[in-house]
């Protein structure tokens, strides 16, 4: 409290003193001019010649269409021996896996920092959601705390990668392998770990899900993927979604389908398939923007990234940082990092907040049961995360340098500015 006092006093000390109006936020020129980053999906011209190929071909939907086989198989080949169905989205991905899953007990075990997206199939399997607190150092599903909650009705563990981060979860996957229990992983965001990341090998799972939808790697529109070594999983894709015509072309009503449709789109199956031949390049770019983009920011006090940005294996979808309030003089909670985001916005850094919230509080079906006291790191990482976007080509170190500098400059105004931070704070 004394600290919050001492804080209050200084600030008002200091706003009679001076205002840095040299921030863009209080009227400064930017650094980053409109129209200068290239936001992500990078529309191109070659994207118009992929969506024309599906007019061409006179079909526009099907799950059997030429492009989204040859897309299947592209992708197969990618991920280095895995079997490829795509369907609807990732939602619809997540789903088929825990369909296939749910008979083997009433509970999936995941994380409190997660996507609603990646949570809301749980309920929609008839299962419920058992949420564990996060590694702070990765947002992903703390491991060891994760492995103890196996009891014999849960069915499933869903593992959720965020950011283009790896979850590598060693202690919980041989758990789960030791009781039956299902590993799911969500990889919407973390393309790269459909291949060989751990130590040349595939994670140990029984099903990825993936998506291409407009922000993720892929950047098709709306799309997602169901990536396995089981046969029958891939069958089941279809048994989940085609109500009428049988993937080989036969006009026959299925009797057994759950009706969801979640065929996927063929013109984002275009996109996919031309962005795919790049995609090595993609999120080789990804890596040296994020990693030249720490080397240039890494020496501010109070920031950090949340995983390690040399990490060549991640896949970078954002870069994801945390700001440490209290190194700057701020108190603990999220105004700081409101407060810089706002003022970092005004300079053109894209920069976001994420969520703000544990994913169990943007679900009806299961808000009310849970307590953000319970997962301390969550709520710590959800008041000070955030992220930068537009780290994808064709944006450069150029670009990156340019994010630096607006990041140099809102440092060097923080001492001055700290008086400006919303009255909610000032009067607490
Ligand atoms: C995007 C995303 C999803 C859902 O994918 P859609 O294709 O948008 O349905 C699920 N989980 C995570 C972690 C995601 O980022």
């Amino acid at each position: 409290m004394n600290k919050h006092v001492s804080f209050n006093s200084d600030a008002s000390a200091r706003s009679l003193r001076s205002i840095d109006t040299s921030v863009a936020l209080f009227g400064g020129t930017p650094v980053i001019a409109p129209g200068r980053v290239t936001l992500w999906p990078a529309a191109k011209r070659k994207h118009l010649k992929a969506l024309a190929s599906v007019v061409e071909s006179g079909k526009y939907h099907r799950v059997n269409h030429p492009l989204v086989t040859e897309l299947e198989g592209r992708l197969a080949e990618w991920s280095g021996g895995l079997s490829v169905r795509a369907v609807g989205s990732g939602t619809a991905a997540v789903h088929v896996a825990l369909d296939y899953y749910k008979d083997r007990g009433h509970h999936i075990v995941t994380s409190a920092l997660n996507w609603p997206g990646a949570v809301g199939p749980i309920s929609i399997s008839g299962l419920e959601p058992i949420f564990v607190d996060v590694e702070p150092r990765l947002a992903g599903m703390d491991d060891k705390s994760a492995s103890g909650l196996l009891e014999p009705d849960v069915a499933g563990v869903l593992i959720t990668h965020l950011f283009g981060n790896n979850i590598l979860a060693p202690n919980l996957r041989a758990a789960a392998r030791a009781k039956g229990v299902a590993l799911v992983d969500d990889v919407c965001q973390s393309i790269g770990a459909v291949r060989g990341i751990v130590g040349g090998s595939h994670l140990d799972t029984d099903v990825l899900a993936l998506s291409g939808n407009g922000a993720k790697h892929l950047g098709a529109g709306e799309l997602g993927f169901v990536l396995t070594r089981d046969p029958n999983l891939i069958d089941h894709v279809d048994e989940v979604s085609l109500t009428s015509s049988s993937r080989n072309g036969a006009r026959i009503f299925s009797p057994n389908s759950k009706g969801y449709n979640y065929r996927p789109n063929v013109f984002s199956a275009s996109i996919a398939n031309y962005r795919l031949k790049h995609l090595d390049q993609q999120l080789e770019k990804r890596r040296n923007n994020a990693f030249l983009l720490w080397r240039e920011i890494g020496q501010l006090p109070g920031l950090a990234p949340l995983f390690d940005p040399s990490d060549r294996h991640q896949s970078m979808l954002n870069f994801p940082l945390r700001i440490e309030p209290e190194q700057l003089g701020f108190p603990s909670g999220p105004v700081a990092r409101d407060f810089i985001i706002k003022l970092l916005q005004a300079e053109g850094v894209p920069v976001w907040v994420w969520l703000t919230k544990p994913v169990f509080e943007y679900l009806p079906d299961v808000r009310g049961k849970w307590s953000k006291a319970d997962f301390p790191n969550a709520m710590r990482l959800l008041d000070t995360m955030f992220y930068v976007s537009e780290i994808a080509p064709p944006n450069d170190a150029e670009i990156m340098k340019l994010y630096a500098a607006a990041f140099h400059k809102i440092w060097a105004a923080l001492p001055n500015l700290i008086s400006k931070i919303p009255d909610g704070v000032a009067a607490a």
